[in-house]
């Protein structure tokens, strides 16, 4: 696919959050060209004018030199607004390169939906509090098309999970986004169960996702369709997947609603 990388310089890399279980987030991009449709970073695109979201991305190419020679305390989240593993990320190598300067006693936190983040076991292996996590969910063949019609196959993730696992690397699953009626959580659980040290869960956040998503759903899975439109139904099947995933022996670090 056809993508406009901009180049920029960023004056700071670490910002503060809110995001549950993290203190800064790291952007190196911003945009991804995973392009997938739900994405709450979406609305990013509408202020930066470039395109819709997933045909571009910025890089910010000092990002390196920013991340020398600083030392945060709390829990850095790596990335909120881009995968850090996205297809552009293997010419133009900008988070191995951040990833060299960073601080090795940095707790951080890494998710992606790429095994490209293989290639950097290396650099993974010498901090001293890492974990790389991986977006999961129980999309294939037209669910993988429709929601996210870029990333790789989540049996590649699951695979990088593992051998990431093997190597002595902390791994999460970060299973996301629920959708009604399309969601599969016996097929995540069998597939990560041994992979995944630990989990995070997440609804889909309908607001983030905007009206283009929910009309995806209304032609493709009007019964899904449905129970999101009435809040009642909504409600009931969220605190079934709720009560089913407290069942499954699994340590769980969150569940997100939205
Ligand atoms: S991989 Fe993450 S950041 Fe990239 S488009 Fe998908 S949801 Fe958004």
């Amino acid at each position: 696919m056809k993508q406009k990388i901009i180049k920029t310089k960023a004056k700071e890399i670490f910002t503060k959050t809110n995001l549950p279980g993290a203190d800064y987030v790291i952007n190196q991009y911003v945009g991804c060209s995973h392009g997938c449709t739900y994405c709450y970073a979406k609305f990013i695109s509408r202020w930066k004018g470039y395109g819709n979201w997933g045909t571009w991305i910025e890089a910010k190419i000092n990002a390196p030199d920013l991340v020398r020679g600083r030392k945060i305390s709390g829990k850095v989240f790596m990335s909120s607004v881009s995968d850090a593993y996205q297809p552009a990320e293997k010419e133009l190598k900008l988070t191995r390169k951040v990833l060299e300067n960073l601080d090795k006693n940095t707790d951080l936190s890494i998710l992606t939906k790429s095994d490209l983040v293989l290639r950097d076991l290396d650099l993974l292996k010498q901090f001293k509090n890492i974990e790389v996590g991986f977006t999961i969910n129980s999309f294939q063949g037209k669910d993988q098309q429709l929601f996210e019609p870029n990333s790789p196959e989540n049996i590649k993730r699951v695979e990088a999970m593992k051998k990431l696992k093997k190597s002595g690397i902390r791994t999460y699953a970060f299973v996301s986004p629920i959708i009604p009626d399309v969601f599969d959580l016996d097929k995540v659980m069998k597939d990560t169960k041994d992979h995944a040290d630990f989990y995070w869960f997440e609804f889909i956040n309908l607001k983030g996702a905007g009206e283009e998503f929910k009309e995806i759903l209304k032609s493709n899975y009007p019964e899904s369709s449905k129970i999101i439109q009435n809040k009642d139904m909504l409600n009931l099947y969220n605190e079934n997947i709720k009560s089913e995933i407290y069942k499954s022996d699994i340590k769980i670090r969150g569940i997100e609603t939205h």
